[in-house]
């Protein structure tokens, strides 16, 4: 005969924690504590088998559940000494859902069930309190009438509602057992009303009306879109518990609350939480009256009038912080406990890992390790990488006020606040003066970036998760929103219109870049701390990882937070990005506009001590780790001036005529630049590019004895990277000519369009290295553009046609299978290639875990982003590791 139901805290226990498959969370938990001698109530835990075979069989229980029911209660009936359905001091149960995860409040729980006319008269004779008995009768008949029989939990607030008005008084608490009798009489007249048919007084029918409840409570549109939400499959159903109730409301020596083992929000090793007096656990939850503070300490720290329970009740306080020591011990993390304390005997009804923030996380897992209860691979798994974010960025303060606005998309984390701006140098102006400001744009463009810098965080109505502001914002550690298509700016006037208000420059907003939110108003922020805990943990995940782990990073001060954050080098140094600078921004406008080769040599001729110096800085600051600069791939669109004072400034410094200049601008318009002449291709019309940055590169690296690694971008076809780096060997012979010192260097290429990849093995005859460019690898895949995908990518998510956004996490079918395909091609070719990628997705744990899988051998991503890859890349090797372990 199959098994289907388990006992636990009474005569046997049959459960243990790893079997939460079988008996949920809950139930595997409360036979773990029973196991361990800790106070659980007796009861038992019907499998989730049970609720799988319920819904494969048309709702109907297995052969062979009555009679392990049965038996089960009576096991409890004898623990505890009292009948269910007994005329004198009656058993009376708790049945509960317990799916294998954790899903707080999506499903069903009745309490005090086995009440009816006949027991409700005897558990006022054992209490001695009628009015107790009666409370919790009308109690229970609300939750049953809810949950099992479906009626309007709003019909019977009316009611307590209508007799405390007839009365005269504010509080439950101000009702007797008459009151509460009469209410009873009421609420099973509604049932009867709303159902057609009388309260069922039988408790066995209770029962198993409510078991039915709580297994149906798995189908619930909340539950299933928790469960959508959370990757929680359809298929494993809820186990149900039933419990001998023990009641925390029975008098002032009796209480119930919820004690985590350490500090959720902040780690610390303190007990945390609250409790209150002569109470059931459902009044803790509904915050009808104010809880109170566990520690005489935390109460202290509250200005809490109320005593707290290690003053109020010094001995069940006792046992709580010894059940403390005795779980963490056992489960080697932070528990969450709800207990109730009966007639001064405390009791467990349950214990889970608690859930915490991402530095309570940091700093339990670090303690854990120093206490010796974990191995320190162990707390390098227990963290989530994405959510360092929250220890490196400004974030919300989360019991702040947020009036939200608009929703873009969350292009660079962190949080921000500040008055509105609507152009660059009016930000830049503001900060001058030490004041905080939101650059607010319909997109940005390299004229742009000083705004961007001195702004405290950058708001979009258009541009994807790659667009110049997000690219750019997350290299700079600014938060920004992108893409928040419902603003509408209008720079001219100054105004912005979200959320059907109007903002101007008088305004202040602030904009939550890990959220992609917008809201009115100034929110208080809560500064990072890098404490000792995160560097112990950030070592830990080195030790364990294999990937190397790089930035993106062009200026000084990126390159310097680069380091700071851990990167091993710098994986792409996007030079375009350096001709930002107003000064730069001239003559690099003046060489894209030169009419032929010699307007353009003497536009370079500009260029050309300032990146020589540029590099010089780079190399010495990164001190001999490996550096890759890309050569210039500019799309065009991002450099042409655009308003009229824009080109006359370029024709004055090139000496030419501004309506030429203005006629050959318009030439070069393309009808779409992101395909158009940018990349390589400027390289091969234009050599002479790409001849004064190697020797750029060349000169600073003689100087500083550093070893670049050169990369050329947009590369489809094999002797395009040949005839560029003939033009980078020729210019490096040039150089070792002149200063005597032959630079050491490689010669590399972006692996960024499909073509490429599938080209990989010729390609690998002229490349030392591929960097893998899966933000253009993912445009040119998809056939989608990454300015443009904000408008359609979230109905594409949200109708689950893609599980995420491609530019963020990358696709590892479509996209990552082009990836792999090159990385097996080129190093078939050309076995010592060096492998890396440098798309956003270099920073997104889920993409690092797909590089660590095909053999990569780095990352490279925005600095802010480089601890996260750390630990994803180590998180990955463990995995692989665990593995491994197991198939040998
Ligand atoms: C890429 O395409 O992934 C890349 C890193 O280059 P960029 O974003 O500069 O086009
Ligand atoms: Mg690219």
């Amino acid at each position: 005969m199959a098994r289907w139901v388990y006992a636990f805290g009474g005569a046997a226990t049959d459960g243990r924690a790893e079997m939460s498959a079988l008996l949920g969370g809950k139930g595997a938990n409360l036979a773990e504590m029973a196991r361990l001698g800790l106070p659980v109530p007796p009861g038992f835990t019907v499998t989730t088998e049970v609720c799988t075979h319920f819904y494969a069989d048309g709702e109907r229980y297995p052969e062979g559940l009555e009679e392990q029911v049965e038996a089960a209660l009576a096991a409890v009936e004898a623990a505890v000494g009292r009948r269910f359905g007994g005329e004198a001091d009656p058993l009376l149960v708790s049945v509960r859902s317990g799916a294998r995860v954790s899903m707080p409040g999506m499903m069903d729980t009745v309490l005090n069930l086995g009440l009816n006319d006949r027991t409700v008269e005897a558990l006022a004779e054992s209490s001695g309190d009628r009015s107790f008995a009666f409370d919790s009768y009308r109690r229970f008949v609300q939750m049953f009438a809810d949950v099992a029989l479906g009626v309007d939990r709003g019909l019977f607030e009316e009611e307590i509602e209508i007799l405390k008005d007839d009365k005269g008084v504010e509080a439950d608490a101000d009702l007797d057992a008459d009151d509460w009798s009469g209410l009873t009489a009421r609420f099973k007249e509604i049932v009867r009303d709303e159902t057609g048919a009388p309260f069922p007084e039988e408790p066995r029918a209770q029962l198993w009306a409510a078991i039915g409840a709580v297994m149906r409570s798995w189908r619930t549109p909340r539950a299933r879109t928790y469960r959508r939400l959370h990757d929680i499959p359809e298929a494993w159903g809820t186990a149900v518990n039933v419990q001998a109730m023990v009641f925390g409301n029975m008098g002032g020596d009796c209480a119930t609350g919820v004690a985590f083992t350490r500090n959720p929000s902040t780690g610390e090793n303190a007990l945390y939480g609250e409790y209150l007096a002569n109470a059931q656990g459902e009044d803790v939850v509904a915050g009808i009256r104010t809880p109170q503070s566990l520690t005489a300490a935390d109460a202290e720290a509250r200005g809490s009038r109320l005593p707290a329970m290690e003053r109020a009740m010094p001995e069940a306080f006792a046992r709580l912080m010894e059940m403390r020591d005795r779980l963490e011990r056992h489960f080697r993390d932070m528990q969450d406990i709800e207990f109730t304390v009966e007639a001064g005997r405390l009791w467990v009804l349950q214990t889970r890992s608690g859930k915490r923030t991402a530095q309570a996380a940091l700093r339990i897992a670090v303690d854990l390790v120093e206490d010796g209860t974990i191995a320190p691979e162990e707390a390098v798994m227990r963290i989530e990488p994405q959510a360092l974010e929250q220890l490196l960025h400004p974030t919300l303060d989360p019991d702040a006020e947020r009036d939200v606005v608009a929703r873009g998309l969350p292009a660079s984390p962190g949080a921000a606040s500040g008055r509105i701006v609507f152009t660059a140098d009016a930000a830049e102006q503001a900060a001058a003066s030490g004041e905080a400001v939101i650059l607010v744009r319909n997109e940005t463009s390299p004229e742009d970036i000083h705004g961007m810098h001195a702004a405290r965080g950058i708001l979009t109505s258009r541009g994807g998760m790659t667009s110049h502001a997000a690219v750019v914002a997350r290299g700079m550690g600014r938060a920004c929103v992108s893409g928040a298509g419902a603003v509408r700016i209008d720079t001219e006037s100054e105004v912005m219109l979200a959320g059907g208000r109007t903002f101007t420059t008088d305004d202040r907003i602030t904009i939550d870049g890990s959220a992609g939110e917008v809201m009115a108003g100034e929110i208080a922020t809560i500064q990072p701390e890098m404490t000792g805990g995160f560097a112990r943990l950030m070592a830990w995940a080195d030790e364990a990882r294999r990937l190397r782990v790089r930035a993106n990073a062009e200026t000084p001060r990126d390159a310097e937070a680069a380091r700071a954050f851990g990167a091993e080098g710098i994986g792409l140094c996007r030079t375009e990005h350096m001709f930002f600078d107003t000064d730069r921004i001239l003559a690099m406008r003046e060489m894209i506009l030169a009419d032929d080769e010699a307007g353009r040599r003497a536009a370079l001729a500009k260029l050309l001590p300032m990146q020589r110096r540029d590099f010089t800085e780079l190399f010495r600051i990164m001190e001999g780790l490996p550096v890759t600069i890309r050569l210039l791939d500019p799309p065009l669109h991002e450099f042409l001036p655009r308003t009229e004072e824009e080109t006359a400034e370029v024709a004055a410094a090139a000496g030419v005529d501004a309506v030429k200049l203005r006629r050959r601008a318009l030439r070069l318009e393309e009808a779409n630049p992101m395909l158009g002449h940018r990349g390589c291709r400027l390289g091969i019309t234009w050599p002479e590019i790409y001849e004064m940055q190697a020797r750029a590169i060349f000169e600073a690296a003689a100087e500083t004895g550093a070893r670049p690694e050169v990369m050329v971008p947009l590369v489809a076809v094999g002797s395009e990277l040949e005839r560029i780096k003939a033009v980078i060997d020729r210019t490096a012979a040039a150089v070792t000519e002149e200063t005597g010192t032959a630079p050491g260097y490689s010669v590399g290429t972006m692996i960024e369009l499909p073509r490429a990849a599938l080209r990989a093995a010729e390609i690998a005859s002229a490349a030392e290295f591929f960097s893998f460019g899966t933000n253009d690898l993912t445009q040119t895949a998809f056939g989608i553009s990454r300015d443009d995908s904000g408008a359609f990518l979230g109905a594409y998510r949200d109708g689950g046609i893609l599980p995420n956004d491609p530019f963020e996490t990358l696709d590892i079918e479509g996209v990552g299978e082009l990836v792999r395909i090159a990385a097996e091609r080129g190093r078939g070719a050309r076995p010592d290639l060096k492998l890396g990628i440098c798309g956003e997705h270099g920073g997104d744990p889920a993409s690092v875990a797909f590089c660590h899988g095909i053999g990569l051998d780095y990352v490279s991503c925005s600095p802010y982003r480089v601890p996260i890859a750390r630990l994803a890349a180590a998180q990955a090797a463990l995995v692989a590791r665990g593995q491994e372990d197991k198939e040998t």
